[in-house]
């Protein structure tokens, strides 16, 4: 069989994430490096490497939960818009990056930050709590 996605790990909880969202089929967590906080991840639990992999219910369905995602960044950080990048050039399972953007914040250019103790929790709740 083989390996596990660091993705599908988080699904089965072999390692730790920080969830804003979850259901039978899909799962929405901080990126451990985000590019803006607030910064998040949403994936189908079932392994598709690209877009074009995924079933045309499926990549709907996630487009949808992406836009309630993004409402309720945007609301939580306050932010000008999220940014929605579909990128994958690093782990091999489809997802959509949400990163919320501020203005005058050159999202281009990628930079990290990090979050300091509970900081990514505190994140996480507030989104959780504008779903
Ligand atoms: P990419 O495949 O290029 O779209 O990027 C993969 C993203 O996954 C990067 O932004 C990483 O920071 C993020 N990432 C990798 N491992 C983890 C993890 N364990 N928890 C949260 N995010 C992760």
């Amino acid at each position: 069989m083989q390996d596990k996605t660091i993705f599908q790990k988080i699904i089965d909880r072999e390692i730790p994430a920080t969830i804003v969202y979850e259901d039978d089929r899909f799962l929405a967590f901080l990126d451990i490096n985000p590019v803006t906080k607030g910064h998040t991840l949403l994936i189908p639990k079932d392994l598709y490497v690209w877009i074009q992999d995924m079933p045309n219910d499926l990549l709907g369905d996630i487009m949808i939960k992406a836009k309630e995602l993004v409402i309720a960044i945007k609301k939580a950080t306050a932010c000008h818009l999220v940014e929605i990048v579909i990128e994958g050039n690093d782990v091999p399972h489809f997802h959509i990056h949400l990163i919320p953007v501020h203005t005058g914040h050159k999202i281009a250019s990628w930079q990290h930050t990090s979050y300091e103790n509970s900081e990514a929790q505190t994140f996480a709740k507030k989104i959780k709590s504008c779903l």
